[in-house]
């Protein structure tokens, strides 16, 4: 490691990294320790495997720009490895809408609002088949026609991504070129998460804010404690919570939508920790999806006599009710089974209030108070954990000072829960600085309202809906505002679509750890200037691995308050 660094900030999980030091067990930190130092090429975004020709590599360094064997160049090479990202983290948010489309279409489950339904099952078809229809009715025309003249105006998921990946595949498309299909497949996923937002409402009724514990002492000693990992299908996880309900068997959740109304799945830990529940020997059952589940899990869950049940394979069981039932079943013989096991829970949980939505906020009070100067911004904190990280830490000293420094913080998905492990949800912690005008504002808003609100799961296009109804409030697009998205501590390639989505709606992004792209200065360069002048907006990609998540705040803060601080992006690779 090229300097020392505390693995978290969570002083629960610190108490189980000693003891898996003791008994000998490798965890995720232990892993990455083992692959330093990480390799500088993949770093940079310049080698390609795309064909048996390769692989291939260029030179960040060097001014001759080494080509690869079918001649690609560095910026080739640096603006396909972000679009092939991008392809692949809007592929798990499609998947996801798929899998809940599925579901619904089963007749399993009883709508609240059967008319509404219809509909936003019609509209997924119509993103598959042509881009959308009335969701695009729901962007400010402005926005629209700036996608259509930029030539990303999605013209139906199919196309656009047998499309884009055979950007990968060869032809003479510029390193620009690239950069758009990426942007255009980027608009897809925010749309197909919009869309799972409101399918969810109209399948299961409004979200409200709703409190909830956070952490791992919210684990049960006595009671069958059965956890859901990543991304399942809302269907089944309503079908898992009905049965575990009569059964009385504990459901909470790891890298999961932790909402589901009536039900909801405290969050047990975040992403980089999900290892750690097994340790405290009182999971009882896992079920788990693809997306945000490593598959170190299985290991440790065999150490551990936890079974885990894959929540979809190619012979699963297609009918979610019995699978559900067989599920919760199995939790509590697997309960019985491990009682030999003791369990090891420590007393640490944290109040937190999630799931806002739009409308439970005065939007407009946000607006004036943007426009009087009260708050001097928004701020969207975004994505999940990275073990280069101390965890939680870069993000929950980012939301410090930025709260100190009078801007609202907006959250959502794995950084929400981030944040609620160390009080930022829990309207009761009165240690939070807030600045003056932003205590006013959120005092302003409503009775008890934490320091941070939570927008809910990232998959439900919370944040997006937020900005739609922020222009509307304010009668102007959410990118003439002061607001900024904050990706401090990503990891997987949904974020990265989700971070061009947000640059797409016009909103300048930070995105750390840096892309892999800093090995083509062009491409550094076109996300800061080409995204302002196409999107009025830059994706900030920050190749300094060791400054301290406090610079970060204020130089984010000096951009957002227009003073010229030291330039932020577009430097190639350091
Ligand atoms: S696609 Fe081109 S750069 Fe990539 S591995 Fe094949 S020859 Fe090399």
């Amino acid at each position: 490691m090229e300097f020392i660094q505390k693995k978290t900030a969570d002083h629960a999980i610190e108490y189980f990294l000693l003891k898996a030091a003791e008994e000998g067990i490798s965890l995720v930190w232990d892993r990455f320790e083992g692959q330093l130092p990480e390799c500088g090429f993949c770093e940079t975004g310049l080698s390609c495997r795309d064909c048996l020709q390769g692989p291939c590599i260029s030179h960040p360094f060097r001014d001759s720009n080494k080509l690869g064997v079918c001649g690609k160049d560095k910026d080739i090479l640096a603006s396909q490895t972000l679009l092939r990202l991008v392809i692949k983290g809007t592929v798990a948010s499609l998947d996801q809408l798929s899998d809940f489309t599925k579901g619904v279409e089963s007749n399993k489950i009883k709508l609240k609002n059967k008319g509404k339904t219809d509909q936003l099952l019609k509209e997924s078809k119509n993103l598959f088949q042509n881009g959308g229809v009335a969701i695009k009715k729901e962007f400010a025309k402005s926005m629209v026609q700036r996608w259509e003249e930029n030539g990303i105006l999605p013209e139906g998921i199919a196309r656009d991504i047998f499309k884009a990946s055979q950007k990968l595949e060869g032809g003479i498309a510029g390193f620009e070129e690239n950069l758009l299909w990426a942007f255009k497949v980027s608009i897809l996923a925010g749309m197909a998460q919009k869309l799972q937002g409101s399918l969810k409402k109209s399948v299961f009724g409004n979200t409200s804010p709703t409190t909830m514990e956070v952490n791992l002492g919210i684990l049960k000693k006595e009671t069958p404690n059965l956890l859901l990992y990543g991304s399942l299908s809302p269907v089944l996880k309503q079908k898992i919570a009905e049965a575990a309900e009569k059964k009385k068997v504990n459901v909470a959740g790891v890298c999961t939508d932790p909402y589901l109304p009536p039900y909801h799945f405290s969050p047990v830990t975040n992403y980089v920790s999900q290892e750690i529940p097994l340790m405290t020997g009182a999971v009882d059952l896992i079920v788990a999806g693809d997306q945000f589940v490593n598959p170190s899990l299985s290991h440790l869950a065999n150490h551990y006599e936890t079974p885990i049940i894959p929540a979809g394979g190619l012979n699963g069981e297609k009918d979610l009710e019995k699978l559900a039932k067989e599920i919760v079943e199995q939790a509590k013989k697997s309960f019985d089974f491990r009682r030999k096991i003791p369990r090891d829970i420590p007393e640490v949980k944290e109040s937190a209030v999630m799931a806002f939505s739009p409308e439970d906020l005065d939007l407009k009070k946000m607006t004036d108070g943007l426009n009087k100067g009260k708050i001097k911004g928004i701020a969207i904190l975004s994505g999940s954990n990275n073990v280069k990280f101390t965890q939680d830490r870069e993000l929950a000293t980012i939301a410090q000072e930025f709260l100190k420094n009078d801007i609202l913080c907006i959250s959502e998905g794995e950084a929400s829960i981030s944040l609620a492990k160390y009080g930022f949800l829990n309207p009761s912690r009165n240690d939070i600085e807030l600045g003056k005008g932003l205590s006013d504002l959120l005092r302003s808003l409503g009775k008890d309202l934490p320091s941070v609100l939570d927008l809910g799961s990232s998959k439900n296009g919370g944040i997006t809906d937020f900005l739609l109804n922020l222009a509307k409030a304010g009668k102007k697009e959410p990118g003439n505002y002061p607001v900024l998205a904050c990706f401090a501590e990503a990891s997987r390639s949904t974020e990265v679509a989700e971070a061009l989505w947000m640059v797409a709606m016009g909103i300048p992004t930070y995105f750390w750890p840096s892309l892999p792209v800093a090995g083509s200065a062009k491409t550094m360069e076109a996300l800061s200037h080409l995204c302002q002048e196409k999107f009025g907006s830059k994706l900030h990609v920050l190749t300094d691995k060791k400054m301290e998540p406090r610079i970060k705040a204020n130089l984010m803060i000096k951009d957002l308050t227009g003073e010229r601080g030291p330039r932020l992006s577009g430097h190639p690779w350091k």
